[in-house]
């Protein structure tokens, strides 16, 4: 077979919406500090599929960023593994973009186009001029076009959030993963980011890893919820087909009500 001939080379991960790409397998995950060992995740199992916005909801404390962590490669497992696209993760890569809560995410000296054209240039994964035209786009989709040029001093706290999301998403990774990008924002900026963010997986059905201790705004953001329970944070429930409620019949809050229960129900002490 010639060049000429031969098949579109396929994606190295399988991408059809609904297929497995994240799989964490009897996660836990700990802290060595000089006092103590810190378990903050036991024998955690969930898998991602292709194009879910899947949530990872519970208490402060209860490692949900050690996880999110764990999945971006900045944390190793002591026992269990986890795999993106089949390939086992043992390091951070441009496939598993992280937004943060942290206002300070950015590069303070870059503008909000040169910071979401930054880890493009830094992988080398296009050309200067193929990153300005992707990172373009990208922040045209979350509305910042007008303040492209700005830096980050200039911004709001939700237009830096924004710049993070353009970031990421810029780099079309196979997972994007949020680790409460809302939570420090106020109420009614956190409600327009919520949307932009719905709005914006409708138009590209991207695969999100989302965290966050808020009920109300787990079940806006997933389709499907992990519920966890803290020290150390055990897998609780799942809870699938969260698109399916809505506010206007009252299931959303029933939901809510149920995930609430669920999440604080005693349990029996484990010894
Ligand atoms: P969450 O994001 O759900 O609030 P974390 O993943 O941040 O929870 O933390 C889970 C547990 O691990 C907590 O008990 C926390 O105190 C502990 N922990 C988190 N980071 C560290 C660290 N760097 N060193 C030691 N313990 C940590
Ligand atoms: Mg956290």
């Amino acid at each position: 077979m010639n060049a000429l001939t031969m098949p579109a080379r396929p994606r190295a991960t399988p991408h059809e919406p609904g297929t497995p790409l994240v799989a964490v397998e009897n996660v836990t995950l700990r802290y060595r500090t000089e006092k103590a060992k810190i378990t903050a995740t036991r024998n955690v199992s969930f898998s991602v599929n292709s194009g879910d916005r899947f949530v990872l909801l519970g208490p402060s404390g209860c490692g949900k960023s050690t996880l999110l962590k764990a999945v971006g490669g900045y944390l190793t497992p002591e026992e269990g593994r986890i795999t993106v696209g089949g390939r086992q993760v043992k390091a951070p890569g441009a496939d598993r973009m992280m937004v943060f809560q942290e206002f300070d995410q950015l590069l303070p000296w870059k503008t909000v186009l040169g910071n979401v054209m930054f880890p493009q240039l830094v992988t080398g994964k296009l050309s200067p001029k193929e990153a300005e035209a992707k990172a373009r786009h990208y922040i045209e989709k979350v509305g910042l076009t007008r303040a492209i040029d700005n830096y980050p001093h200039m911004l709001s706290g939700g237009m830096k959030q924004r710049v993070s999301i353009a970031r990421g998403m810029a780099m079309e990774p196979d997972v994007l993963l949020m680790d409460e990008p809302f939570a420090a924002l106020d109420a009614l900026t956190r409600r327009t980011c919520q949307d932009e963010l719905l709005r914006l997986w409708d138009e590209t059905r991207f695969t999100v890893l989302f965290v966050t201790h808020s009920i109300a705004e787990a079940i806006k953001i997933g389709n499907r919820i992990l519920l966890l329970s803290p020290h150390p944070g055990r897998v609780k429930a799942e809870v699938e087909g969260v698109d399916d409620v809505s506010a206007a019949d009252g299931s959303a809050a029933r939901l809510e009500r149920e995930i609430h229960d669920l999440l604080f129900a005693d349990e029996p002490e484990d010894h």
